[in-house]
């Protein structure tokens, strides 16, 4: 509301455009193009897949939180890289001690609502996640496949991960990539899965639904989307429901879910399949 009460007063300021001096002209006419380009860009509900400096974000959390707040977002979720990511994931003491943070900012920052949790990590064929046993401290589940993330064993790594890197999978290897993310789907209370067939081929049609069926719902990432038309057609058809996030690893980044809508736009996803827009994904 406040946004368009603005908008209002800049239009009036447009009618009277010609008695002011010159440089007010100026400065007027690059307010109403930054007003324009923020009106066109769209601010979710909730931005459900941050990153901070506890794994490989470069922004603290209170930064994320301000940057929240400023630019509408109504809901936050910190989820840091998970327990097994070799390089950037975030060690359950400082999950800990993030956890202590995000209370002092609930209390704080009341006027947003801020989630705890990690981007798990798909450890194998088993589709077990690198949360067991942190799961029921973590305030709602999220998951995706890194080939950064350690395994459940050096075989898994070998045959999991490796094999995903090193070959052009066969169609054998897609269909076993797939059932560790149906098992996975199937074993945990996933809100979503994140940037499917990053790193990983999957079949996009059995996951989408595999997804309808428990709930969850599959992002439209905000830095990396790689759905072909056809898998969009098909998750369309299954009736699988959509969340855009921003992955954001600085605070700038924050809500940024352009690139989600954009591709949304231009393969024909409603926008009312993305459960995120208008409303919290718990709702
Ligand atoms: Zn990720
Ligand atoms: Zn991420």
């Amino acid at each position: 509301m406040k946004k368009n009460k603005e908008i209002i007063t800049m239009k009036e300021n447009n009618n009277n455009i010609d008695k002011l001096p010159s440089e007010n002209v100026d400065k007027l006419s690059i307010e109403n193009k930054v007003t324009n380009e923020e009106e066109k860009r769209v601010i979710p509900y909730g931005d459900y897949h941050t990153h901070t400096t506890f794994s490989d974000g470069v922004s603290t959390l209170e930064e994320n939180i301000q940057q929240a707040i400023k630019i509408g977002l109504k809901e936050y979720a910190v989820t840091d890289h998970g327990f097994k990511h070799r390089w950037s994931g975030i060690t359950f003491a400082n999950f800990q001690v993030q956890r202590r943070q995000v209370e002092l900012f609930r209390e704080k920052y009341p006027q947003i609502k801020i989630y705890h949790t990690v981007e798990a990590n798909l450890m194998g064929y088993s589709g077990l996640l690198d949360i067991e046993p942190y799961k029921d401290q973590l305030d709602f589940l999220q998951m995706g496949f890194h080939k950064t993330a350690s395994n459940e064993s050096f075989l898994t790594w070998l045959s999991f991960t490796a094999s995903n890197l090193i070959f052009r999978p066969s169609e054998k290897k897609i269909q076993k990539n797939t059932l560790a993310y149906l098992r996975c789907i199937d074993r945990y209370n996933l809100q979503f899965v994140n940037h499917l067939k990053y790193g990983i081929l999957v079949d996009v049609k059995e996951i989408a639904k595999a997804c309808v069926e428990r709930g969850t719902k599959i992002e439209l990432n905000g830095k990396r989307i790689f759905f072909t038309q056809q898998e969009v057609d098909d998750m369309l058809d299954c009736g699988v429901d959509f969340v855009v996030n921003s992955d954001a690893h600085s605070s700038e980044r924050v809500g940024d879910v352009q690139l989600g809508i954009d591709f949304a736009k231009t393969h024909g996803i409603p926008l009312d399949k993305i459960v995120n827009l208008n409303k919290s994904i718990f709702d």
